[in-house]
């Protein structure tokens, strides 16, 4: 009987595995019908400042709308495409996207803020410093009006290429966040080596910042942290005004989540841009 059972299991795992491939398959083929469709947008997500609320940067961040079926979170196709490798076209049109709308925002006389975008695991193990430049160069922007953010995974698949990748693009110009971070597998010795501009603190710390005593810890020692080796700092998921409070208060100023701004469409954006421009005149 056991053995029986033994056999149906397998089989029963068998057929997850084929089932799974087979969503694979087809989400992959989605994927590319829907970049050569135009079915890809990015969305814009304001950084603000604590001190004055000033919009200081955006993040792009992709968004799927599929014929029939609605949005489709990143998180649902961002891993399948990081699997077949169609990432690097994808990566590749995201980031060429966000510097064809920064051109669009420059050439409409508005003064924009550096736009953050989001490269993954294998675009950046693919990619050469000189990849991203290209990208950027062809949009005739300046490099520090983009920022690509990388998460500690990222880095540590393949640490040889990744710090050779990140100083050249540093000496470029082009800014370099690590996101999600203290999620991730980094040593201290690591970081001091990582030549970045910027830690992103991980929402699931924020999320428990001002009750749960551990996140208080983690957020303020990674505050004090990137202070002492003279890195920036954004806060993600950041939704409740304590949250805020308490960031302000151990000095991290920089932020990112529901309470200073939802991702936007691009036109929305704009307009984010243009009030900037009046309030500081
Ligand atoms: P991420 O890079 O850490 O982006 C932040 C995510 O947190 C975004 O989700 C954003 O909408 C969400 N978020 C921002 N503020 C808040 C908040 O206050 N509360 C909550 N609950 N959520 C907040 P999104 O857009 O669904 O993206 C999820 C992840 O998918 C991103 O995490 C990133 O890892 C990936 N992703 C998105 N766009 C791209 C892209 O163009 N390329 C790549 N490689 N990955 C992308
Ligand atoms: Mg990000
Ligand atoms: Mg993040
Ligand atoms: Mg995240």
């Amino acid at each position: 009987a056991a053995k029986r059972l033994g056999g149906r299991r397998h089989a029963f795992f068998r057929k997850e595995l084929a089932d799974q491939a087979h969503r694979h398959l087809a989400l992959d083929r989605d994927l590319r019908t829907a970049l050569a469709g135009g079915q890809f947008q990015l969305h814009y997500q304001p950084k603000v400042s604590l001190i004055d609320f000033s919009l200081e940067g955006f993040e792009a961040l992709l968004r799927w709308e599929k014929p029939g079926h609605g949005m489709i979170s990143p998180g649902e196709f961002i891993p399948v495409a990081e699997d077949t490798g169609f990432i690097v076209p994808l990566g590749d049109w995201v980031l060429d996207e966000a510097c064809r709308q920064l051109r669009a925002w420059l050439d409409d006389g508005l003064d924009p803020v550096p736009v953050a975008v989001n490269i993954s695991p294998r675009h950046l193990r693919h990619h050469s410093a000189e990849d991203f430049r290209r990208i950027i160069d062809r949009h005739g922007l300046s490099p520090d009006l983009v920022e690509l953010e990388i998460t500690e995974g990222a880095v540590m698949q393949d640490m040889d290429h990744a710090l050779e990748v990140l100083a050249a693009l540093k000496a470029m110009g082009i800014r370099v966040a690590v996101d999600d971070f203290g999620t991730g597998h980094s040593s201290l010795s690591y970081l001091k080596r990582l030549p970045v501009t910027t830690l992103k603190i991980d929402r699931s710390f924020v999320n428990g910042v001002p009750s749960v005593r551990e996140d208080n810890g983690i957020v303020s020692t990674i505050i004090a942290m990137a202070d002492m080796l003279g890195l920036d700092v954004v806060a993600e998921g950041v939704e409740k005004p304590e949250q805020a409070n308490f960031l302000r208060h151990h000095n991290c100023t920089l932020v990112q989540g529901w309470l200073t701004g939802r991702p936007v469409p691009a036109v929305q954006a704009a307009d984010l841009l243009v009030k900037r421009i009046k309030q500081r005149a």
